[in-house]
This record gives C-alpha cells, sequence and structure tokens, in this order.
C-alpha cells in the first residue's frame, strides 16, 4: 500500500548541495516523486512504501550535508499520484526570497587529503574547497548567492573547475568558490613595508614556519580577517607581540596543530574534544596543563584558548612542524576591529608584524574566531561568530521584519524575518570609532544579503549608547522605535532559546545595563514574560565615582564599597589624596551614578582583597577574583545575605562588604576570601528564588549577564538551583554577554506587536 508525503524543508537548504543528496536518498529508499527549491526552502513531493517513508523523512535532517541547517521539516499526507521516477524540478519562485548562507567552516578531510597529495592538481593548493567546506559567509557580497556576488567574481574558472561545477555527481556541484592554481585566488608573502619576500612557487608555509620559530611576527590572511602568530612557545616573540598590541592583559588564544598536541597543553573533555574538531573550529577555553607555553599567553589565568588549523594553510603551516604551538590572535590593535581590508592592513598592522601572508581575494563579511567553555558538560558561547553565523534561529512568525542593534559592549545585531532571526557575528565595543563603523557597516551588508528591509527598529534603553543613537537614526525615516530595558533582553533571550512564554524568575548578573530608574542595573531578579517584567529583587544601590569610567579604575569601586558600609573609617585601603578625592566625589554626589551590579561588586571587592587596582579591560578584575577564589575553599556554611520580605527585596550591598572584610580581619587567605564571596553570592540567590516562588509560584529560572560567565558562579547557581527544585534555562545558543542582547530585543519587539496587533 503506497503512501504520499508533502515534505516542506526550511533552513539552510540551498548552495550546499541538497538536491543532490535529497536524489540520492530518494533512490537508497525506493521514493517516487520530486524535489525543488522554492522561496521558503526544499519542497518535495514523496510516495512510497510507509516504512520507505518514514526512514526518508527522518534521513532528511538526521543526513543532510554538513553545510546545511535543517530547521524545520513538516510533512502532510497527499493522495499517491503513481509516479515512477523521483526528479528534481526547477525551482518556484514565489515573491520575496529568504536568502540564507551557510557560515565559513573549516576544510573537509576529503579536501584535505587532496591538498596532502602530490598527485592532485590542487596540491598545497590553498583555496581548495567544496560544496561541504570553506568560505561562506565572509565572501557574499549580495543576492542571490551565485558567484557573481561574491569575493569570487574575479576570478572565472578555469575549464577543469567548470566541469565539476557542472556536474551534479561532483563534490563541488555548484560550489561557488571553486578553484584551483590555474583560476583562483594567490597567496603571497610580503615584508612590513609590502616589499615581496622572495620565495620559490609553494614555499610559503615553510618561509612562515621559518620565520615564526625565529621569533618574527607574522600577520596570516585568514577566513574573517588577519591573525597575528608568534611562537607561543618563545617568551620575548609574545611579549613582543603584547607590547606591539597595546594589550597587556587580555589572553591569547594559541593553535595547535593537531588534537593530541592540544591534549599535551591542556585538560580536554569528551565534549571539548567534540568542539575542537567540529567543523566550526571554535576557540575552547580549556584548563591548562602545566608552564608549557609562555607565561605571557594568558597571564594569571589557569584557562586557556585553544583551538585547531581549519583553513589549508594552516594545515600546511603545521604539516611542516606538527610540535609547534602558536599564538594566534585577532590582528587589530587594542580594541579595534579585526583587520580584514587588504589597503589598511598594512598601515594598521605593519606596526606589529614583521611579514604578511596575504592573498588577493576580498573578506566582505568579517569575523572574530568564535569562543566557547564548557561548564558541566554543556558548551556556553563567550562570543559568536566564525562557522555559526549567520546559521539563523527559527522562531515564531515575526509581524514585521524587525532589526534590533543589540548593546554598546560586544556588540552583535539581529534582524527578524519570517519566522528566522538572524544574529550578526560580534563586533566588538562601539567605544572605537571603527568599531562603530564596521558596525553600521554591517548593519547596511545584513539588510543587503538578507533582503530584510526592516520596518521596526529595536535599541536599548542607554541614552548614552551609541547604537540607540543608530536606531534613532534609523527610525527618524518613519519606521517604529521600540526601546527594550537590557536586562529584560538579557532574560527574553534565554527564553527565545528555550521557546518559553514565561512567566520566569530572570536572574540577571551582570556588568552594566541602564534601568528604568535611571540608575546602572545588574543584579537583577525579574519576574518576566515576553513582553513586560517586573522588577523582583536587586542589590542595593552605591554610587560609582566616576561613573562608568570606574570600570577600569577598580579601586575607586572598592573604595565606594567600604565607605558605604564604613563610613570615612574604612579599614583596609589606603588613605591618601587620590582616594580622599574619591571619598569627596562620593559624598557630594559629583559624577557619581548609582549602580546595583554584580560585575561592579566583583571589581570593588577584587580591590579591598588587592587583586587588582585598575585594569585595562572590563571584567579583568572580576576574571582574577574568580582565579583566585579558584585557589581557595569555600566556608562548609556559606553566608548569606539577609534580606528583608519587600517588594522588591532588596540585598543590602553594605552586608556583603562587611562580611569580606570580617574575613579579612580574620586573617582568612585571599583565596578562602574569594571562595567564601561566591558562594555568598550563589546562596543567597537561590534563596531570593525560592522566596520569590513561594510569592509567586513560578518555578523556572532562566539565568543570563555577563557574569554568568564566571564558572563557579553559573554551576554553583545550576546545582544549587536544580537541588532546589527549580526547573533552570541556561544559554545555549548565544553568548550570556552583550553578545546575546539582540536575540531577546527581537523576541520582546515581537511580542509588543503583537499586542498591538501589528
Ligand atoms: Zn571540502
Ligand atoms: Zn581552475
Ligand atoms: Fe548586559
Amino acid at each position: 500500500m503506497k503512501k504520499a508525503l508533502e515534505i516542506r524543508i526550511r533552513g539552510i537548504v540551498q548552495g550546499v548541495g541538497f538536491r543532490p543528496f535529497v536524489y540520492q536518498l530518494a533512490r537508497q529508499h525506493r521514493i517516487c516523486g520530486g524535489g525543488f527549491n522554492d522561496t521558503e526552502g526544499v519542497l518535495i513531493e514523496a510516495e512510497g512504501d510507509p516504512a520507505d517513508l518514514e526512514q526518508f523523512v527522518r534521513d532528511l535532517s538526521d543526513k543532510a550535508p554538513p553545510l546545511s541547517s535543517v530547521m524545520s521539516v513538516e510533512t502532510s499526507d497527499r493522495r499517491p499520484a503513481g509516479r515512477t521516477d523521483f526528479v528534481i524540478e526547477k525551482s518556484r519562485s514565489t515573491g520575496k526570497r529568504l536568502a540564507f548562507y551557510s557560515p565559513d567552516v573549516a576544510v573537509c578531510d576529503l579536501c584535505l587529503s587532496e591538498f596532502f597529495d602530490t598527485a592532485d592538481r590542487r596540491h598545497l593548493y590553498p583555496f581548495i574547497t567544496c560544496i561541504n567546506c570553506g568560505p561562506r559567509f565572509s565572501i557574499v557580497s549580495d543576492i542571490p548567492y551565485d558567484r557573481g556576488n561574491t569575493a569570487m567574481d574575479p576570478f572565472p574558472m578555469c575549464d577543469a573547475c567548470l566541469a565539476e561545477y557542472k556536474d551534479w555527481t561532483n563534490r563541488r556541484f555548484h560550489s561557488q568558490p571553486n578553484a584551483c592554481p590555474v583560476c583562483g585566488p594567490r597567496l603571497s608573502l610580503v615584508d612590513a613595508s609590502g616589499a615581496p619576500v622572495p620565495v620559490p612557487d609553494g614555499r610559503i608555509a615553510e618561509k612562515t614556519v621559518e620565520l615564526l620559530k625565529g621569533g618574527k611576527i607574522v600577520a596570516i590572511k585568514g577566513t574573517g580577517g588577519y591573525h597575528l602568530a608568534a611562537n607561543a612557545l618563545n617568551d620575548t616573540a609574545v611579549g613582543e607581540l603584547r607590547r606591539r598590541k597595546r594589550r597587556p592583559f587580555k589572553p591569547f588564544a594559541v593553535m595547535t596543530g593537531s588534537i593530541g598536541a592540544a591534549e599535551r597543553m591542556a585538560v580536554v573533555s569528551p565534549v571539548e574534544r567534540e568542539l575542537l574538531l567540529s567543523r566550526e573550529r571554535p576557540i575552547v577555553l580549556l584548563k591548562e596543563k602545566g608552564e608549557l607555553m609562555s607565561r605571557l599567553v594568558a597571564p594569571g589565568l589557569s584557562y586557556q584558548g585553544l583551538m585547531l588549523p581549519s583553513t589549508p594553510f594552516q594545515h600546511n603551516l603545521f604539516s611542516i612542524d606538527p610540535e609547534m604551538v602558536l599564538v594566534m590572535t585577532s590582528g587589530n590593535v587594542s580594541d579595534e576591529p579585526i583587520e580584514y581590508c587588504d589597503e589598511t592592513a598594512l598601515a594598521r598592522l605593519g606596526r606589529i608584524a614583521d611579514y604578511f601572508v596575504t592573498y588577493n581575494r576580498e573578506i566582505i563579511g568579517q569575523g572574530d574566531d568564535s569562543v566557547l567553555y564548557v561548564v558541566d558538560v554543556k558548551p556556553f558561547f563567550v562570543r559568536r561568530s566564525r562557522g555559526y553565523v549567520p546559521v539563523p534561529f527559527l522562531s515564531s512568525e515575526s509581524p514585521r521584519t524587525i532589526l534590533a542593534a543589540g548593546g554598546d559592549l560586544k556588540n552583535s545585531f539581529a534582524i527578524a524575518r519570517s519566522r528566522y532571526i538572524i544574529m550578526s557575528q560580534y563586533l566588538g565595543d562601539m567605544a572605537d570609532p571603527l568599531t562603530y563603523a564596521v558596525f553600521k557597516k554591517t548593519v547596511d551588508h545584513f539588510i543587503r544579503i538578507f533582503d530584510a528591509e526592516p520596518e521596526v527598529i529595536v535599541s536599548d534603553l542607554h541614552p548614552g549608547y551609541l547604537t540607540r543613537g543608530h536606531a534613532e537614526d534609523m527610525a527618524s525615516s518613519g519606521r517604529r522605535l521600540i526601546e527594550v530595558q537590557h536586562h529584560h533582553a538579557h532574560i527574553v533571550s534565554v527564553m527565545e532559546e528555550h521557546c518559553l512564554d514565561g512567566p520566569v524568575i530572570g536572574i540577571a548578573f551582570d556588568g552594566t545595563g541602564y534601568g528604568t530608574d535611571g540608575a546602572l542595573w545588574g543584579s537583577e531578579f525579574l519576574i518576566a514574560e515576553r513582553g513586560s517584567f517586573e522588577r523582583a529583587a536587586h542589590f542595593s544601590y552605591f554610587p560609582l565615582p566616576g561613573g562608568e569610567s570606574a570600570i577600569h579604575d577598580v579601586w575607586k569601586i572598592g573604595l565606594s564599597l567600604l565607605h558605604g558600609r564604613f563610613g570615612r573609617d574604612y579599614p583596609f585601603m589606603e588613605r591618601d589624596e587620590r582616594s580622599a578625592g574619591v571619598i569627596e566625589v562620593i559624598e557630594k554626589k559629583i559624577n557619581s551614578p548609582l549602580t546595583c551590579s554584580i560585575g561592579r561588586i566583583f571589581d570593588g571587592v577584587a580591590a579591598i582583597l588587592s587583586i587588582s587596582r585598575s585594569v585595562s579591560a572590563e571584567a579583568e578584575a572580576a576574571q582574577l577574583l574568580e582565579e583566585t577564589a579558584l585557589r581557595g575553599k569555600p566556608p562548609a556554611r556559606p553566608y548569606i545575605i539577609p534580606f528583608p520580605d519587600s517588594d522588591p527585596i532588596v540585598i543590602e550591598t553594605d552586608e556583603l562588604t562587611g562580611y569580606v572584610v570580617s574575613l579579612m580581619e580574620q586573617r582568612a587567605s585571599v583565596g578562602d576570601i574569594a571562595a567564601a564571596f561566591h558562594a555568598s553570592i550563589v546562596r543567597t540567590a537561590v534563596d531570593v528564588a525560592k522566596r520569590l516562588r513561594e510569592r509567586t509560584g513560578i518555578g523556572s529560572v532562566a539565568l543570563s549577564g555577563g557574569v554568568f560567565h564566571n564558572r563557579i558562579l553559573l554551576s554553583g547557581m545550576m546545582e544549587k538551583l536544580g537541588a532546589a527544585g527549580f526547573t533552570v534555562y541556561t544559554h545555549k545558543a548565544v553568548p550570556c554577554n552583550d553578545g546575546g542582547i539582540a536575540l531577546g530585543q527581537v523576541a520582546v519587539a515581537k511580542e509588543l506587536l503583537k499586542k498591538v496587533g501589528l
């Protein structure tokens, strides 16, 4: 008895070898009918034995080609038409198309074996790729995804490449970046002045290894921009890179040639191993095994960012010396965006790099490496970029095309169109003018390549945010502007990832976020739904002397905390002219906005404990406090900060400061104090959540905010909340920091638009 189905497949299913895959799968399962691309994805009419059909439908998502991303498979029954073969039909277009591109992924095994095969016509050709691997997002300039709308446009295919491109049984069928040494892009090696370094053909990798081992810094043009490479085992080289890059603290990522080499440097769990070897090839933060690398790679930190080679050229470098360990950090000066334009690279990076390995193909969609870490076998994003962007999130139908600008720190923006939400790559901090320029340019780029002219613009509430200014500019031409509170956006981004409508108890432990009362929030317990929230609890306010610039002078925050608890008779921190000035600023309320940010409390406590006085990067002091806590032991019975049964509940920050000082007076070790401080926050937060559950009956908790990058806090909260019977939701596909808020902004806006019937 034959059965027939219409099968609708949504996601990234075009330009990734999906139709040949469907054809082969249909043959394999004796399915008749046909399939074609249309504006919504792929549509298949299939008929066959019920068991065969069932297996066919399952395999459509389970065995889909590597670069596809099947987001939904919907089937509906049809009457069998008695078809006797399976055909791939012409594409059908019905109106506006939804364009999707796959991300840039690592070279595949088949291409890599050809790359190292001396008999292959692409032997050691660094731009070898196929339908299953290589660059995509970074080379797209416009829709539709045809070669003419990519950075490959200046490279017409030779006959041999064209034959592969046209043969649908070939791995390079319709592979837009298809190229070979005859027709494709070329690599070159130049010195810092741009003069070519004379190297025999095909020997650039060997020469590069020689330079790196000789202590030189080499800028290497990768997928989304330049990396700065240096020998990670050489103190002088790494120290010089830090000095020239003006980056005293922030850790550098390293690259090893193989998973085996990675395992010699760091502890690698099965989940971490899988991430390292995935085609996305992110940087994974791993616990270092010993002092194998230069101490200057990640000073004072026990976790080290590590990645494996993803491009053919990187593989080539490590084939020459498999034991090499390279610093591979984004090619930029301090907080500027990653360098990706050949015209400016030499001028900007020429003061840092001694040599450049570059190539004559333009990078259109720039981007940094993605960064993840694993806590309790779950991967979490620090930065979602290369390998993951622009895979869309499947969501509910959006009533309008929406652009959400995100925030000013660690920016990533989002576009909602139809049933999809697309997040941009990590763009960085808007305080840097070049980064702001890249933000504006990337917004325009996304609108073009996703054919998504926005009708509604969303921004953060913060009046000083440049992203908000840009959102207002965009909205001035008659588009609706919706403002979303920062921590509401954080919590709803978790809800969106888990398809929750709420209400939930949202806990946002954060650095900075503008509150509805004009204060800087950041220790928020929100009873949140998608469209609204109530502020149910937070830590008490304390002044931030000097405003948000205090995130660099954390000693001022320490002083503010001590002054809040002890007044002018504060212990442990110095009393000199500078501190007297800060006290005066606090008491006279001059440029001292109020905050209740947990991130700032971490900074202040790090200063009180003399772990850090001033820092070069936001959250650096907090990171060192966590690092210190890892060396200590928390008390058997952590201190729970008493809190009143008020609405909202206000947890006294002074009590926490007093507790830290009392431990210092008892001469506890700094590690033990740091550990006790962490435990106290975890236990207090869990008790507050319990109280809110008693009041509201809500048993679901969503955790977000950049402070949850702290492993002790994150795993402590997940464990203790779970033990208290809560269902705990955490981020899985976007970062908990401000890189994730655009997803929440979009979801809030959709809900508000639905409410007003738009
Ligand atoms: Zn390949
Ligand atoms: Zn060719
Ligand atoms: Fe935030």
